[in-house]
C-alpha cells in the first residue's frame, strides 16, 4: 500500500510513522509513505496556501490550488473509477466533520493499494476540495484538532497495521478490541481462541506473576484453556459493558455471552 500525505507542515512526519509496526511494514516493502509539501505547489513569492473566508467570519481557509495541484501530480486514476471501486485508490480529507474512523473503516482502507490523505489547517479546506477531489472525508473523533496531521498518522497506522504480514502474529490483530471476526473455539489455544467479535479487549497479564503484592488472576495460570477463554469473555463483557456499553448493540452475542451479561447486571459477578 502506498499512503500520500498533502500537508503544510511535511517535517510533522518525521517521528511518529517512523517507528514500530509502520517502520516495518515499509522496510519489508508491504507499505511506502510520502509526504508532498503543499507549499511546492504554490506560485507566488510568499508561497501563499491559505486566505480569508468568502462571506466574511473567523481565521483563513486553505486554498483549493495547492491542494488540486499536488494531486494532479500523483498520477491516480479518475475519481469515478475510485468511486466506482474499479481502482483500489481512495482520497480522503481529514475533517471534523467526516464520518468517523473506527476499526471496520481501517480494515477497509488496509485493502487499498494507494490512499491519499489531505491535511487541513486553520478554519478548514476551501469546500471545493470536498465536493470535487476527495473521494470521502474522514473526522478520527468528536473534537477539533488544529490540522489533520494527527489524524493522517492515526489512520495510517490503524490501517498499516492490518496489512498483511505487518504485524508479526497476524492472529493478534483479528482478537484485539472492535474486531469483529470471531475465532473459532478451539480448546487448545485459548490465546487464539478469543476474538473480540467487535467487544473490547480482554485484560493482559505478563509476568511476574505476582508484583507487589497484586498477582495475576489464578485462572490464566493453571493451564485450563477452556476456562481461560470463559474468563477472558467475561472481562471483555464486563469491560464493555462499563466502558462503551453502545458497542453492545452491534454485536452477536452467544447464550453463553446474554447469562454472563445478564449476571453482571445483577450484579452477581
Ligand atoms: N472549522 C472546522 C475545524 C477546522 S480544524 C470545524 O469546526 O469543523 C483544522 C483542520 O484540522 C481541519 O481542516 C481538519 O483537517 C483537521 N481536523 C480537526 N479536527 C479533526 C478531526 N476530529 N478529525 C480529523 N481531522 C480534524
Amino acid at each position: 500500500m502506498k499512503a500520500d500525505i498533502l500537508t503544510i507542515f511535511p517535517g510533522f512526519f518525521q517521528g511518529p510513522l517512523d517507528h514500530g509496526i509502520t517502520r516495518r511494514a515499509c522496510e519489508l516493502g508491504l507499505a511506502k509513505i510520502e509526504v508532498h509539501d503543499l507549499r511546492q505547489f504554490t506560485h507566488d513569492r510568499h508561497r501563499t496556501v491559505d486566505d480569508r473566508p468568502f462571506g466574511g467570519g473567523e481565521g483563513m481557509v486553505l486554498k483549493p490550488e495547492p491542494i488540486f495541484d499536488c494531486l494532479e501530480t500523483l498520477g491516480l486514476a479518475s475519481r469515478e473509477q475510485r468511486l466506482s471501486g474499479a481502482v483500489k485508490q481512495c482520497v480522503i480529507l481529514l475533517s471534523a466533520q467526516g464520518q468517523r474512523f473506527t476499526q471496520s473503516v481501517a480494515a477497509e482502507l488496509a485493502t487499498l493499494d494507494r490512499m491519499v490523505l489531505i491535511c487541513g489547517r486553520y478554519e478548514g479546506v476551501d469546500e471545493r476540495v470536498a465536493d470535487f477531489i476527495a473521494d470521502r472525508e474522514l473526522s478520527i473523533g468528536d473534537y477539533v484538532l488544529s490540522g489533520g496531521e494527527l489524524g493522517a498518522a492515526v489512520i495510517i497506522e490503524a490501517a498499516m497495521r492490518l496489512l498483511p504480514g505487518a504485524v508479526g502474529n497476524e492472529a493478534s490483530t483479528r482478537q484485539e478490541s472492535f474486531s469483529a471476526h470471531v475465532e473459532s473455539e478451539s480448546p487448545r489455544a485459548a490465546d487464539s481462541t478469543c476474538g473480540s467479535g467487535g467487544l473490547l479487549d480482554y485484560p493482559h497479564y505478563t509476568r511476574p506473576a505476582d508484583f507487589r503484592g497484586m498477582p495475576v488472576p489464578e485462572v490464566l495460570l493453571n493451564g485450563d484453556h477452556q476456562q481461560i477463554r470463559k474468563w477472558r469473555r467475561q472481562r471483555a463483557l464486563e469491560k464493555t459493558l462499563r466502558n462503551r456499553p453502545d458497542l453492545l448493540e452491534g454485536v452477536k452475542l452467544s447464550d453463553e455471552d446474554t447469562k454472563i451479561l445478564a449476571r453482571i447486571k445483577a450484579g452477581c459477578e
